[in-house]
């Protein structure tokens, strides 16, 4: 049976949050330039069973011993493609009180369906990462039915019926977004969503795209004043605190890599690791010199520094 709980994990905002994986990895309606497991290779909008719900929900029933701060609904593509996410939701909700959290790029939301199914979660984190219909295309590279009209009449629309804890992610892409006049028009169309918080985030750790850098964060700082109330820096510059585990797993990727170049995920599958988990350590070695990024069929591949 495959792997689809992971941690729980150390998270800044959720602090130990249990991940829960309900599509195959890259199954996402954007392929965003910022993603950190590499291009979209399923890039669709169709709501499926895409992994067994009776299968997710016994490995989550057992991973709750270990009292997790929020079940978190994320993992290594878009949540809300499961087509049974409410029923997910609502049977976790007669085994536990444990809070339930759906990171979601909010790409589906205008769907009256997904939204009636999302709102019984008790926080919701979508994202607006564009001012615009062309900037929209540029960063997330959406599949062909989602316009940035739609986007925004579904983030609205989830706010206006949804009662639980609303907060809103902007990525910031350096040479795209970090300017003013698209962090206002941003701002504006927060205003519209009223979420109990915004966070702004940027490209600290490997990125799809080549050359994807990350704002610094006194522009990020900036950047937060522009919105009313202030948004808050959620980016984390600082390097992932190893324990045991963490180090074990660096060594195991730098032999992998001493072998051959590998992508984020043929290094989290090689070591039965979640993808955001090897993106952190990537993150790490890179910024140690120790491991360097190829670009190559438009796929990102890692390699050990010689
Ligand atoms: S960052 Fe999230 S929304 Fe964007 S492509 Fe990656 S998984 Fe999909």
């Amino acid at each position: 049976m495959n792997n689809y709980v992971f941690g729980p994990v150390p998270s800044r905002r959720l602090d130990r949050s249990l991940g829960v994986d309900l599509v195959p990895f890259k199954t996402c309606p954007y392929d965003c330039v910022y993603c950190q497991l590499g291009r979209t290779t399923c890039k669709t909008i169709q709501r499926r069973e895409w992994v067994p719900l009776e299968d997710v929900f016994v490995q989550l029933s057992q991973a709750l011993e270990q009292r997790p701060d929020y079940i978190t609904l994320s993992g290594s593509g878009e949540p809300t493609l499961h087509r049974r996410l409410g029923i997910l939701i609502r049977r976790i909700k007669t085994i536990t009180d444990i809070p339930i959290a759906v990171l979601t790029s909010g790409s589906l939301l205008w769907d009256a369906q997904v939204r009636e199914e999302v709102r019984q979660a008790d926080l919701v984190i979508p994202s607006l990462d564009a001012g615009d219909e062309r900037t929209f295309r540029r960063i997330n590279r959406p599949h062909d039915d989602i316009t940035f009209d739609r986007l925004l009449d579904g983030l609205i629309r989830f706010r206006q019926e949804f009662t639980g804890q609303y907060w809103l992610e902007v990525f910031v892409v350096a040479g795209v977004t970090d300017n003013e006049q698209q962090i206002s028009r941003i701002a504006d169309y927060a205003r519209d969503m009223h979420p109990d918080l915004v966070q702004l985030n940027t490209a600290v750790r490997p990125s799809s795209e080549h050359g994807i850098e990350a704002v610094g964060n006194q522009r990020l700082e900036a950047l937060a004043g522009l919105f009313h109330p202030p948004a808050e820096v959620v980016a984390d510059y600082h390097s992932v605190q190893m324990s045991t585990k963490h180090t074990t797993d660096v060594k195991r990727i730098l032999t992998m890599l001493q072998r051959r170049p590998c992508t984020a995920g043929q290094i989290a599958d090689g070591l039965g690791t979640h993808p955001n988990e090897v993106s952190k350590l990537l993150g790490s070695l890179i910024e140690k010199g120790q491991v360097q990024v190829l670009e190559k069929s438009g796929n990102q591949f890692f390699q050990a520094s010689v």
